[in-house]
């Protein structure tokens, strides 16, 4: 107020709005954007549309748009990263310029590294990842991803994908990091990475958990299909992994296309409001999958009863992604009716404008340029080389002189063959530069021959021909790099035979006949029926889909780096197993956790001198620390091969929460050390653990042991805590 009687009110309407006040909380920025919002505003935020389906990049503006992708179904993307950069920065020009002025968020696909993009660093698909068992590994490559995207202005990957792939004939296997929900459960660090210390950090990015939820575990396999398992199964097998991801505080999670008992999850109201949502406490926002609603009665084209039924599931944004102006006329419609209570649509623009404020896209909406020079630089690919190398797994090794035919001597006289030797497509597999990808020269990077080639004592040790033409006896050795070629999503699905086809088969028939050793190299986004040929090959190496590094497949097969990958999936005698998993009872080629290894023939790196073990020290359960550790536990659930429990663990050896984690570790060949995310309370002079989802499977016995590492001060590692 002012002496001659001004009005304080004109002071105020100049005063910025509270929402663009960066010293607020976030929650208050968003009641005070929410109370600005028209009906429309709200309705744009919860449409996402495909970049190349915008008519008219003003439409962003005129329906007030929240959200673009650049979808694998999408129009060709831009070239290089400064076209991308300049793609997005102009989007969101366009988005500031309405009245609330709330920008864009921009979602890609960056499911093994930014793969829309050319020039950016390729890491091995997922099924590699969880072959690794390093979920410490996996973060740094959703950090390092993280960077690349963001270099690109990229707010947002639809990825991890979670799914639990129960069935090698899917064509997303090689999707999945494993075919027990532990492995992918471990792999969640992968959030840690993208996601970064704070979303509006540097080159922080949101994560999607996908697809919500039993994706992998449809009857026959198919992509799309209907998974039947009680829910006790389903949450079982398939929720950990979520559950974990939510933990981590993921951004948003994606709807699966699949079907749940005949139902379409993109209308499941119990599993996306009661289980996601409520029970495990879910305060991100849902996204749908590419026209995922649009196909929720069976037919393409949205209809006003799909869109009300998926968004009163809680679905909180649509990846419509062509039909915008139909979408948001009917969800207006519902809305006005009273079918779509304005409850829900608050509650869904509460949870995507939070993570908008978060991200920082109100204080920086434009590119941070200076990580777009970093894309595909020397240090992403190092780490992607790393990554190749530690997911190789040697699944037979025979035929040498000593033993085994790997690892090649620097100096021995090798003849590569096969389409998958020389060939950066291929070895990328699906989701690179396209969404089915392609084979051949479709970004820089190192084929498995050139890496060979850099390997060897001299490039001329190394010879090749795609079909094996022309090799003779007098080489040390021959490598066939076979497999299977690019493919995405149901294009990939396998009903029929899962073998090598007649290429692979006469390469490798030519390679036999010169009688040297052979050893198979395969590139494939799943186990091969390759049983009836075993015989006949030295060795076998899976390589996964490695990515643009193909010398981490050399580093292996050259000794640099001793075999360390373990099975992430159960390896099929016959395709007529299928489906063939850990602990069916169903006699495998290879189990789960199979992997061979051999003598690091690689420079010497120094050694740390050994500690000579004390009695009672760590791992030695008679040890002191045993009497001070016990765990009690209570099944709450079991299947063939599996039970889950509620365990508590006590441990009266610190007086301290600090610098505690708990590390729970299952029985048998998972491979995998994890931090279990377990409550930690004190009482006393007691640390109690608690974890009521604990997934654990039986041993060939009947029994499991489950042991905890507590690191802390002081330590105690490695106590066996109990055995149910
Ligand atoms: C896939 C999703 C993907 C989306 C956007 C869908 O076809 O199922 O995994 O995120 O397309 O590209």
């Amino acid at each position: 107020c002012t002496l001659n009687g001004g009005t304080p009110a004109a002071a105020s309407t100049d005063a910025p709005p509270a929402y663009e006040d960066p010293t607020l909380p976030v929650d208050d920025r968003v009641e005070d954007l929410l109370s600005r919002m028209t009906l429309d505003d709200k309705i744009g935020q919860m449409t996402q549309v495909d970049r190349g389906a915008l008519e008219n990049p003003s439409d962003l503006a005129t329906y007030r748009i929240g959200s673009v992708l650049s979808g694998g179904g999408s129009a060709p993307t831009p070239n290089t990263p400064q076209a991308w950069a300049e793609m997005y920065d102009s989007f969101q020009r366009t988005a500031l310029t309405t009245p609330l002025g709330i920008p864009v968020i921009y979602g890609v696909d960056a499911v093994h590294g930014h793969n829309n993009v050319r020039g950016a660093t390729i890491f091995p698909h997922n099924i590699g990842l969880g072959a690794t068992r390093d979920p410490d590994l996996v973060e740094r490559v959703g950090r390092a991803t993280a960077e690349e995207v963001a270099g690109t202005g990229i707010d947002w990957t639809f990825a991890p994908c979670l799914c639990v792939a129960r069935n090698d004939r899917w064509g997303r296997t090689y999707e999945s990091f494993g075919e027990v929900p532990e492995i992918p459960t471990a792999m969640t660090t992968i959030i840690d990475g993208l996601q970064g210390d704070a979303l509006d950090a540097p080159g922080s990015i949101l994560a999607t958990a996908k697809h919500y939820i039993g994706d992998g575990g449809t009857t026959g396999g198919d992509d799309q299909g209907n998974t039947e398992l009680s829910e006790a199964e389903l949450r079982a097998i398939h929720l950990p992994p979520f559950r974990a991801a939510v933990e981590r505080g993921v951004g948003s999670v994606m709807v699966s296309y699949s079907s749940w008992n005949g139902v379409k999850l993109h209308g499941h109201r119990h599993l996306i409001t009661d289980v996601l949502k409520g029970e495990l406490g879910f305060t991100g926002f849902v996204v749908s999958d590419w026209a995922g609603v649009d196909q929720l009665d069976g037919r393409e084209g949205f209809t006003a009863a799909e869109v009300r039924e998926a968004i009163n599931a809680g679905i909180d944004m649509v990846m419509v992604p062509h039909d915008y102006r139909r979408f948001v006329e009917l969800l207006r419609g519902e809305v006005r009716a009273g079918r779509v209570s304005m409850e829900r649509v608050d509650d869904a623009n509460r949870r995507i404008l939070t993570k908008k404020f978060e991200l920082g896209l109100f204080e920086n909406p434009y590119t941070d340029r200076s990580l777009t020079a970093g894309i595909g630089s020397d240090d992403y690919r190092r780490l992607a080389r790393e990554a190749v190398r530690k997911s190789q797994v040697l699944l037979k090794n025979d035929g040498g002189a000593d033993g085994g035919v790997l690892p090649l001597e620097k100096s021995a006289k090798v003849f590569v063959a096969g389409r998958n030797a020389d060939d950066i497509g291929n070895q990328s597999g699906g989701w690179t530069i396209t969404w089915q990808g392609a084979s051949g020269d479709i970004t820089p990077g190192t084929t498995i021959l050139e890496g060979m080639r850099a390997s060897a004592s001299d490039p001329s040790r190394v010879a090749y021909d795609r079909y094996g033409h022309g090799i003779d006896g007098s080489y040390d050795v021959a490598v066939a790099v076979v497999g299977e070629t690019p493919y995405a999503e149901m294009e990939g699905d396998r009903p029929g035979s899962m073998g090598l086809d007649q290429e692979d088969l006469n390469t490798l028939s030519r390679l036999r006949a010169s009688g040297v050793p052979v050893v198979v190299v395969l590139v494939s986004g799943r186990p091969l029926d390759v049983a009836g040929h075993l015989e006949d090959w030295d060795a076998l190496l899976a390589a996964w889909l490695p990515g643009t590094e193909g010398a981490g497949v050399a580093d292996v097969l050259y000794g640099d780096h001793a075999p360390t990958g373990r099975l992430p999936v159960t390896w099929m005698r016959s395709a007529g197993q299928q489906p063939i998993n850990d602990g069916d009872g169903k006699t495998p080629l290879f189990p789960l956790g199979h992997g061979l290894t051999y003598p690091d023939t690689g420079p010497d790196e120094p050694e740390e001198p050994e500690e000579p073990e004390e009695p009672g020290g760590p791992g030695d359960p008679d040890g002191p620390g045993a009497e001070r550790c016990t765990a009690d536990y209570r099944i709450v659930n079991q299947w063939p091969g599996g039970f889950q429990a509620e365990v508590t663990v006590r441990n009266t050896t610190s007086t301290t929460l600090e610098g505690w984690e708990v590390r729970w570790t299952p029985s048998g060949a998972l491979g995998i050390d994890s931090v279990w995310n377990a409550t930690l309370t004190r009482s006393g002079d007691t640390v109690i653990a608690t974890d009521s989802g604990w997934n654990g499977r039986l041993a060939p016995d009947g029994t499991a042991t489950f042991g905890f590492t507590a690191t802390g001060s002081p330590a105690v590692p490695g106590v066996s805590c109990g055995s149910p």
